[in-house]
């Protein structure tokens, strides 16, 4: 019963719409995934329906954009209140702060010598979608500057470069208790992800859960055998559950659908600590 808790869609830096996703990880024998789009729930209704058409059970979820100390950390809410105030206001503030992040980043590119306009990072990305580096990596690569994303990422985009410029997100554990009191159930993304930016202590994690963080998502492809080792000691040390994920971005990334996967008594726990009323769509 493949089960898979991290996926996006072009709502956020994904390049599938919504329903295909949906549609994907049924044509991969996926039983239940989770669409968790960058700092929006703006893809849940359509993904939700094709749930129904294509015999899939949806999670709702989200990517949180939060940081801590300077380090950005992703939070996955599973199950939470899309209307929440203070929760949407988070998102929303992180959203605007993304678009004006990209109009700075393409000047500098453009100070650099790289050519590229805001408007060429648009024509990316969907009307209305949570803009990241993906959509500027896409522009480049359109631009005939990179010839993919890796390449955008690995020469200009990332969190080291000159090019790069951060975006608004709240505190972890602001976020963490934000999830819990909008009845969602937060879990941290990709903890030990240190090839692709820098990572936190274990100290802060210690935080998170101390804060009300449910899980840690240890199997993902950005850990290796010897974090993963270290996240399933952590977890148990810290009463936290383990998830297994993708995260899918369809063309945007080599990830590929239920590559790791969630044990069904931990989708249980989930749905038993959500106290949104918002429930997993399944027939
Ligand atoms: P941002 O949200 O603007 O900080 O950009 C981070 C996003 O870029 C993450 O969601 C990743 O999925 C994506 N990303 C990071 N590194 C790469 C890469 N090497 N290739 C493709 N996508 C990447
Ligand atoms: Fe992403
Ligand atoms: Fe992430
Ligand atoms: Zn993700």
């Amino acid at each position: 019963m493949p089960i898979d808790l991290h996926t996006h869609s072009n709502a956020s830096d994904g390049t599938l719409d919504p329903a295909e996703v949906v549609a994907e990880a049924a044509r991969h024998g996926l039983t239940t995934l989770a669409l968790t789009d960058h700092d929006t729930t703006a893809g849940w209704d359509e993904a939700g329906e094709a749930a129904l058409r294509n015999g899939v059970a949806l999670v709702p979820g989200v990517e949180i954009s939060t940081h801590h100390g300077g380090v950005s950390i992703h939070l996955l809410a599973y199950l939470v209140d899309p209307a929440d105030p203070a929760l949407t206001e988070e998102m929303e503030r992180a959203r605007a702060s993304r678009d004006t992040r990209m109009e700075r980043m393409v000047a500098k590119l453009a100070e650099g010598g790289i050519p590229i306009t805001i408007e060429e990072v648009l024509e990316q990305a969907t009307p209305g979608a949570t803009l990241g580096r993906p959509h500027i990596a896409d522009a480049l690569v359109a631009a005939g500057h990179v010839r993919g994303r890796n390449e955008a990422f690995d020469e200009l985009l990332h969190d080291r470069s000159p090019y790069y410029v951060r975006h608004y997100a709240p505190d972890v554990l602001r976020a963490v208790r934000l999830v819990r009191a909008a009845g969602g159930v937060p879990v941290m993304a990709h903890p030990f992800a240190n090839r692709r930016g820098r990572t936190v202590g274990d100290e802060v994690i210690e935080q998170m859960a101390a804060a009300g963080l449910a899980g840690l998502e240890v199997y993902h492809r950005d850990h290796f055998g010897p974090e993963r080792l270290h996240g399933e000691a952590l977890a148990d040390r810290l009463g936290l559950f383990v998830t297994g994920s993708s995260d899918f971005h369809g063309a945007g990334k080599e990830n590929r659908l239920g590559e790791n996967t969630t044990d069904p008594a931990v989708l249980a726990q989930i749905e038993e600590q959500a106290t949104s009323g918002v429930t997993v769509v399944r027939r």
